[in-house]
């Protein structure tokens, strides 16, 4: 509801709303859904959300749907944010730690939350057939929205794509296509059979749509810090919840006093592949700025990759605006082996003006933290969201992260669909 129209996240050209479009038809860059925001903040209010749906859904007047009757679910969002004091305890500062386990959403990872926004789309306006090369959970959980939907879904995968994505795919009815090769080259396949194939490629960040349901993990860490008066009201020891600093006054649009708590962490660990998450979380928190819910002040940002695929840690550190292809890219996490990403300057745009900042991890120590985190908080994460930890580890030794600040682990998936990794 409430779109305008759509422009490029590069060049700012206005593309119409009503449309199909992939990339930027000047730049090639990638599109991003704008809103009314004065008109969707009259009704999406933090009091309104008290009564909503426990899907992302509830956040409709800044979701791209027009009409509802077009909404694919499978009841994705909402997903539980843990404080992990026993995990805490770990480190050699005190934090208040989080856990947003995204592990809980339908096909067990986040991926979720960018298909229900895209294959709503995509049936909205008139698509039947999708494609999409994926290194793992992107797959499933197309094919388990585009069943829903009754439209065609075709992969092309890595052969050595963790076995769980493979299957899942094939038990959901998609038609899949193992290549021997990166995701790159899946990507390579997809871009010059699909004119003629009628296919309408959802890859990452060249669609519009997916980024704006991965964007609700921002929305959904407002509420869960305390954005929402009832939330906190409802809880007898409102410091479960969030940080126990003392947050910025925060003056909410119907003038609620939660001056006591800022709204949001002060970190947020986000394990980067195409990095559609941190995009969509930025962009939530510019919306929400927009329509008076938070101030200025926003989480630092930080990109977590593995050493074997960092394009983004090295641009970052390099004062790069954009990333260069990763040569020989390799990792255990799939969901983090892109070794080039078509969004990549904003993500470092967002990273640096977070004041945040960009890491690596080994696979031995990513692959070492899934056991650690698994007995001290009883989630079985996956790689991806297990490189949060060491990844924290380092910023602590570097000064970066501080003794009282509240820090949120995004364990982006379920370790079940990674099984090989544990052999
Ligand atoms: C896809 C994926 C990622 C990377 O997500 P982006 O938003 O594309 O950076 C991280 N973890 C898991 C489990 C994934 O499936
Ligand atoms: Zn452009």
């Amino acid at each position: 509801m409430n779109v305008t129209h759509l422009e490029c996240a590069l060049c700012n050209l206005r593309h119409e709303a009503n449309a199909l479009h992939n990339l930027c038809r000047e730049c090639g860059k990638p599109l991003l859904v704008r809103y009314d925001l004065e008109a969707a903040a009259k009704t999406l209010t933090p009091d309104s959300l008290k009564n909503r749906e426990s899907n992302l859904w509830r956040y409709h007047e800044v979701l791209p749907v027009v009409n509802e009757a077009n909404i694919v679910s499978l009841g994705e969002g909402m997903t539980p944010l843990f404080k992990t004091d026993r995990l805490a305890a770990t480190l050699p500062i005190k934090l208040d730690l989080y856990i947003k386990d995204e592990g809980q959403n339908p096909t067990q990872s986040f991926k979720a939350r960018g298909m229900t926004a895209a294959i709503s789309m995509a049936k909205e306006l008139g698509v039947t057939k999708l494609a999409v090369p994926s290194a793992g959970n992107a797959a499933g959980a197309l094919a388990a929205y585009a069943a829903l939907a009754g439209m065609e879904a075709n992969i092309f995968m890595p052969a050595d794509t963790p076995r769980a994505n493979i299957v899942e795919c094939q038990q959901t009815g998609a038609n899949v296509t193992l290549i021997n090769g990166l995701i790159t080259d899946c990507g390579a396949i997809v871009a010059s059979r699909k004119e003629e194939m009628g296919w309408f490629d959802v890859s990452t960040l060249k669609e519009p749509y997916r980024v704006e349901g991965k964007k609700t993990m921002g929305y959904e860490l407002y509420e869960q810090f305390g954005g929402v008066p009832t939330l906190l009201s409802a809880t007898s020891d409102a410091s479960s919840f969030v940080n126990g600093r003392e947050g910025s006054p925060v003056g909410g649009i119907d003038g609620a006093d939660r001056s006591v708590r800022a709204p949001l962490p002060d970190v947020i660990m986000y394990p980067t592949g195409g990095g559609t998450g941190l995009i969509g979380m930025w962009k939530a928190f510019d919306e929400m700025e927009q329509m008076g819910w938070i101030d200025g002040k926003r989480p630092r940002m930080v990109s977590v990759q593995s050493e074997t695929c960092a394009p983004i840690v090295r641009a970052f550190h390099a004062g790069e605006r954009f990333a260069d292809e990763f040569e020989n890219a390799s990792t255990v996490a799939s969901g983090l082996r892109v070794p080039k990403c078509i969004g990549d300057f904003l993500i470092l745009d967002a990273i640096r003006a977070s004041g945040g900042t960009a890491v690596t991890v080994t696979d031995a120590e990513l692959t070492a933290a899934v056991a650690e985190i698994g007995a001290l908080t009883g989630i079985f994460t996956a790689p991806e969201g297990a490189a949060c930890l060491p990844a924290l580890r380092k910023l602590i030794d570097q000064n970066l992260v501080h003794e009282g600040e509240s820090v949120v682990i995004f364990n982006t998936g379920s370790g079940i669909k990674y099984l090989e990794a544990f052999a």
